[in-house]
């Protein structure tokens, strides 16, 4: 028997189911592509493992405040899970799942031996002390610990976390343990384990990523940038030093335009001093909504998923869209800006750079041994331009645009493995 509740609101999607059902229109088109059979796609369509849990925080003014946390692992059949913590007050269990999701198919595609998971809680960082962030992350961690291990999935940074945030739960599951374990978590401090270029890793591979799909010098290329925090800060530092004029940028707090090229270095210092790039001396100021229809050569959106759609797509004019965030564009505004003949490099391949690093970081734990920056980045930019390389050529051979032929391959891979280990029982 199933029970109708009448709803009294009109039906409204929250930007998370949107989210999820971007990644399920994507997960469909491949897989029609991959021929795959209605039981294999269900299954990947399906997380193996989700988790919802209430965490319970003390307040330092002594109230009790209980906020929702999640942990899903969307698929493990090539390795451990893994993928980032997001605490931010609009995630829920359908945004976690997308992301997951996304997570899968984005280690796939790179080669390393990983699934995907996400975890997130609904909270907004900022409206808590860090003696409040610390117990809260300390909780949401002792909640989810069964699922969580160097071996079956592994955390790491994502929106509103950060090393400080890792080293927590690092702490935290080795006091259950009995002993530390660096590689239950990655993106932590460097005394703790972390790897050298971790935390400019996204960064970094948005920037290799641009490279490659622009195909011709850097030298000029105007740049926007939606999002300055973690990727769009560094991104907008990695491709104004490889010669590309970054002329615009923006976060939560407003944006900045200098149509001769902002001083990325000073800009950063500004936004870290003042909290938001807003105010910034050398730049005029912009709506925000502005900075993703500006007349320039490449828009890298690095904020949150849903920032361009079928409202504002049409006004997009950058030829080359490289995705610092995940599902940043919705299937209708990707639809759209294919047709305008744009280039899209999708979010699982331009911001795979992190989970590359995640991974050289948690093999580096397993073996208590360490890299040189020289070696990380080499390994990082191997991974990123044979990837880059991969999607390009498939995207060519069968008339696919890169973010289908990225899921093609990524899907497939893990369809082969499901198809190569068989069922149990
Ligand atoms: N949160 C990042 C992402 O979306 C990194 C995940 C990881 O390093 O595991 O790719």
């Amino acid at each position: 028997m199933s029970i109708m509740v009448p709803s009294k609101t009109p039906a409204l999607i929250t930007p998370g189911q949107q989210a999820l059902d971007s990644a399920l229109h994507q997960l469909h088109q491949a897989a029609e592509h991959l021929g795959l059979d209605d039981g294999l796609r269900t299954m990947l369509a399906t997380p193996r493992r989700s988790l919802t849990v209430s965490v319970p925080v003390r307040r330092e003014d002594g109230r009790l405040d209980v906020v929702q946390g999640f942990r899903v692992q969307h698929n493990v059949s090539r390795g451990p899970a893994k993928g980032g913590i997001r605490f931010h007050p609009g995630t829920d269990i359908h945004e976690v799942t997308a992301l997951a999701m996304w997570m899968t198919w984005k280690c796939a595609l790179v080669g390393i031996p990983y699934g995907g998971a996400k975890g997130g809680v609904a909270v907004d960082p900022a409206t808590l002390t860090v003696r409040e962030q610390e117990r809260l992350t300390r909780r949401y961690v002792n909640e989810i610990l069964p699922l969580i291990g160097p071996e079956k999935d592994i955390p790491a940074p994502d929106v509103g976390t950060d090393e400080q945030t890792m080293a927590w739960i690092m702490d935290t599951y080795s006091v259950s343990a009995g002993y530390s374990v660096p590689g239950v978590v990655t993106g932590k401090p460097m005394t703790l384990g972390g790897s050298l270029g971790r935390a400019g890793a996204t960064s970094r591979g948005v920037q290799i990523a641009t490279l490659a799909a622009l195909g011709r010098s850097p030298e000029g290329v105007g740049v926007a940038v939606q999002g300055f925090g973690k990727v769009g800060a560094l991104a907008a530092q990695y491709l104004s030093d490889a010669g590309c004029k970054v002329v615009a940028v923006s976060d939560v707090g407003g944006a900045v335009h200098a149509a001769g090229g902002l001083d990325v270095s000073r800009l950063r210092a500004h936004a870290a001093e003042h909290g938001s790039v807003r105010g910034y001396p050398h730049a005029d100021e912009l709506p925000l909504d502005d900075l993703l229809e500006l007349d320039v050569d490449v828009l890298v959106p690095a904020a949150l998923e849903g920032a361009i759609t079928e409202a504002n797509a049409p006004r997009v004019r950058a030829r080359l869209i490289v995705e610092g965030a995940n599902g940043p564009l919705t299937p209708e505004a990707d639809e759209i800006v294919n047709a305008s003949g744009a280039t899209v490099v999708p979010d699982i391949l331009a911001n795979a750079g992190g989970v590359i690093v995640s991974y050289l970081e948690w093999v580096q734990n397993m073996q208590a041994y360490s890299w040189s920056s020289g070696e990380v980045e080499l390994k990082l930019r191997d991974l990123m331009e044979n990837a880059f390389a991969e999607v390009r050529s498939l995207a060519g051979a069968r008339g696919l645009t890169l973010r289908q032929a990225a899921h093609v391959i990524g899907v497939g891979r893990v369809a082969e493995a499901h198809q190569m280990r068989g069922l149990y029982p």
